[in-house]
């Protein structure tokens, strides 16, 4: 098998403009960003959404381990089979962050023969909103600091500020600094950091807008420090939000692009999945929408995780209910949950398969929660034996819910079909009926903590630090207390500790700190250390990289 950047390489890309008109849009919607990619203008944007709105499909999966769920690459393959058997679909998924891309994950581009294209500039610097929002972030950081060297008209307490520079790098040497160093003329000293650019709250607010107006107003709401007295200071009282909106006004638009089988795919905005929600633009999930008949998105990490936070915090503001739920699960990662050692996870091993089942069986009742219909997709790998693949259908058939093998890695297209018109007979035969698990409006922060705790991850407790007690007294004096509710909390486990695998039960979880993020709308609540600004490995993907003499890309997975 070819790697990823081979079959991205050896594939022939249909001009954007072409792709652009499957979905009824003319070269005066687009504003053009080389042959392959686009941004959709806003005129377009709202002839678009007068449209009838097709169906939504989620893509969400089992808690990742090591070994690898491929649930962008089963995202993509979904929607490529969909248009093989005849369904109108449209993809929208996030985009990559380079920090991880020069470190150790891969991209967020698929992989095998489900890809988005062209995957290297999409990896790279695609269309510039990574640096659009690195950009704002940082003026937001001068325009702040400049005030308090200014005179500090606010009274912000230098010691307080908790709005940090980015970087769109895993750089741990930036985590903590001390900044305004030099005398009188070079700022006011004060410690400082940086995070990685997709942890910015500026991310998540751009994610979660509607429109430029909700964007100002949103970027006017984030609260970047507190004065002497501990009043919260937002983007607003420095009065910056017009000009921080004016350098995002083209990252805000939707960036349209293509799969290896030109299956239209929005690829826009990548908000972290544990400090943030974890989920593409409001804009490209709501355009994709009104484009196709199907759309097939993509939510971060596991159910718990970025599943929650789909239906938790951006379906109020998408405003639309998914009509299907799919669960990526592979037999190998179901293994290490089952107890196998990832070096073990080629050889059959039926026993580890029923035990780690139980992760994907809570992750499928969680679903059922919500009252979404759900089907399993078994993302197929060479090493899975078939005892293992009729096991693992036979246990996903006594949970009542429908599983299908999901080949599009090795097969593209053709590896999906099975999945696709169960996807689409499951659509039409059972009608989605959303409830949320807690009521938005009246529930508080910690009956939402806890409900989530309780009924997604399994937990029976909830446990808070002195500080994060603390702060919702603050809250509650600040009209914050009923905000949703933004866990932070590891991706591997359903509890807060990462060495739980399978479905734990009877834990506790424990709130260390709660950090606000009013512009996004949400409370962060922090479990254990959430790493906002990752570091790289020993050996970095970065060593493997290279360019050739006429510009293309060598390495890149
Ligand atoms: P996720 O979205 O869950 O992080 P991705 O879809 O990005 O996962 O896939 C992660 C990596 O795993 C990619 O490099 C991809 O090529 C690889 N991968 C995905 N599915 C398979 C498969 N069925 N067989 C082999 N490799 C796969």
């Amino acid at each position: 098998m070819k790697t990823d950047i081979e079959i991205s390489q050896a594939t022939e890309l249909a001009p954007i403009t072409q792709i652009a008109e499957k979905l009824n849009l003319t070269a005066e919607d687009l504003e053009l960003y080389g042959k392959y990619k686009a941004k959709i203008d806003f005129s377009a944007l709202d002839r678009i959404h007068q449209q009838p709105e097709g169906k939504l499909i989620l893509v969400t999966s089992i808690n990742p381990t090591p070994a690898g769920e491929g649930k962008s690459t089963v995202t993509i393959g979904l929607g490529d089979a969909l248009n093989k058997i005849g369904k109108n679909t449209v993809i929208a998924l996030r985009e990559p962050s380079l920090g991880p891309v020069m470190g150790i994950k891969g991209g967020a581009t698929g992989g095998g023969y489900a890809q988005v294209l062209p995957m290297e500039d999409i990896n790279l610097h695609f269309t510039g909103d990574m640096h659009a929002i690195t950009t704002a972030n940082n003026a937001l950081s001068a325009l702040l600091d400049n005030h308090l060297h200014q005179g500090n008209e606010l009274g912000i307490d230098p010691r307080r500020v908790i709005w940090k520079r980015v970087v769109d790098l895993n750089d741990r040497e930036l985590r903590h600094i001390t900044v305004g160093l030099g005398g009188p003329i070079n700022g006011v000293p004060r410690e400082d950091g940086f995070d990685i650019t997709v942890a910015s709250e500026i991310m998540a607010v751009l994610c979660l807008s509607t429109d430029i107006q909700d964007l100002k107003k949103r970027l006017s709401n984030i609260v970047v420090a507190y004065t002497y007295d501990r009043e919260p200071i937002t983007v607003g009282d420095l009065k910056v939000e017009g000009a921080l909106a004016l350098i995002l006004k083209d990252a805000i638009k939707p960036n349209l692009v293509q799969t290896i089988y030109q299956t239209p795919a929005f690829v826009h905005g990548g908000p972290f999945a544990n400090i943030a929600h974890g989920c593409n633009s409001i804009l490209a999930t709501n355009t994709a929408l009104h484009c196709g008949d199907y759309t097939v998105t993509e939510a971060g990490f596991g159910a718990d995780l970025g599943g929650e936070k789909f239906l938790d915090i951006k379906v109020p503001s998408l405003g639309k209910t998914p009509d299907l739920v799919v669960i990526v699960a592979t037999i190998r990662a179901l293994k290490m949950h089952g107890g196998v050692a990832k070096s073990d996870l080629s050889a059959e091993n039926l026993e580890a398969l029923k035990t780690g089942f139980s992760n994907l069986a809570k992750h499928i009742a969680n679903m059922k929660k919500y009252g979404l219909p759900v089907v399993v997709a078994i993302n197929e790998f060479i090493s899975d034996t078939d005892k293992e693949i009729t096991l693992l259908k036979e246990l996903c058939e006594a949970e009542d819910v429908k599983v299908e093998l999901a080949s599009v890695w090795e097969k593209g297209p053709e590896g999906g079909v099975d999945l696709a018109n169960t996807v689409v007979q499951t659509i039409e035969e059972s009608e989605a009926k959303f409830t949320s698990i807690f009521s938005r409006e009246h529930d508080d922060i910690e009956e939402k903590v806890e409900t989530i705790v309780k009924e997604i991850y399994g937990g029976s407790e909830v446990n808070y630090s002195k500080k994060a007690k603390q702060q919702l007294a603050t809250f509650k004096k600040y009209g914050w207390d009923r905000l949703p509710v933004c866990m932070a909390k590891t991706q591997y486990s359903l509890s807060d500790d990462p060495a739980k695998l399978g479905a734990p039960s009877d834990f506790t979880v424990t709130i260390r700190e709660f950090v606000p993020k009013i512009g996004a709308g949400f409370i962060v609540a922090l479990t254990g250390d959430v790493m906002t600004m990752p570091g790289l490995p020993k050996k970095p993907a970065a060593l493997n990289m290279d360019v050739d003499a006429e510009g293309n890309a060598i390495g890149l997975f």
